[in-house]
């Protein structure tokens, strides 16, 4: 249901948190974050922004960078394990994810069979593992292109936005049927899949194409097709004051 992100200087958990409640009005079951600092610390689980917002406060969750959602369920009831950020069985990958993977049954059955168990009871759940299996088990594959592949394998909508222990400074986002778009801050970046959690940050925002993704880092960004074609994206500046 919404997307947010974030990589810069401030508390990454704080920032999340006040935009998951500007996306609030949109409606949702759940909502969680991952915050990257050297491991992936998560928070999720069934009803409101603000149970989330005690929790992340009880946990002290801090760092720089990181990812949130708020669920609007439609596979796997509202409940804490099936909230996103969804990991990797290595707990290594976690993904938030807006939209439906309709052929979600045949891949988790393949990735059953490939011996990965699974946590929920979600569609979302399956892109974390896609990736991480593509990524560890081919050879000389990146992780942007273990996204890429997983991304030509999945039939459906999403908005996405991914993060990798292994690669710390990044956040990997891809549109096609769910709206997403980039805030560039000035030696930080927002994400999110509508301008009200960034507009109190900045006016500069790039919106993603259906068909699009792109690596996303406190300096900078880079936007490319799903077929790996660099694109340069016109940054709009949105007409409402700060
Ligand atoms: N299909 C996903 C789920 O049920 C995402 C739903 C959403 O867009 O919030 O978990």
């Amino acid at each position: 249901c919404g997307i947010v992100g974030y990589v810069g200087d401030r508390d990454a958990a704080e920032v999340l948190i006040k935009g998951l409640k500007r996306l609030e009005y949109r409606g949702y079951d759940s909502a969680g974050i991952a915050i990257m600092n050297g491991e992936l610390n998560i928070q999720k689980g069934k009803g409101k922004v603000a149970n989330l917002d005690k929790k992340v406060l009880e946990n002290s969750v801090k760092g720089h960078i990181g990812i949130g959602h708020t669920r609007w369920a439609t596979h796997g009831e509202p409940n804490d394990v099936n909230s996103h950020p969804h990991l990797s069985e290595s707990g290594k990958v976690a993904v938030v994810h807006n939209g439906i993977i309709e052929n979600y049954g045949s891949l988790k059955r393949s990735l059953t069979e490939k011996g990965r168990t699974f946590k929920s009871m979600t569609d979302t759940e399956i892109i974390a593992q896609l990736i991480e299996e593509i990524y560890t088990t081919s050879k000389n594959v990146t992780f942007e292109e273990a996204i890429r592949l997983t991304l030509k394998q999945i039939v459906g909508t999403y908005g996405l936005a991914i993060v990798n222990l292994d690669s710390p400074e990044k956040i990997y986002i891809a549109r096609k049927g769910s709206p997403l778009l980039l805030g560039v801050g000035d030696n930080e970046m927002f994400i999110a899949s509508d301008a009200s959690p960034i507009v109190e940050y900045t006016n500069k925002v790039v919106y993603l194409d259906d068909g699009e993704m792109a690596v996303v880092e406190r300096d900078g960004y880079e936007v490319k097709t799903i077929d790996d074609v660099s694109l340069t994206k016109e940054v709009h500046e949105l007409a409402i004051s700060l």
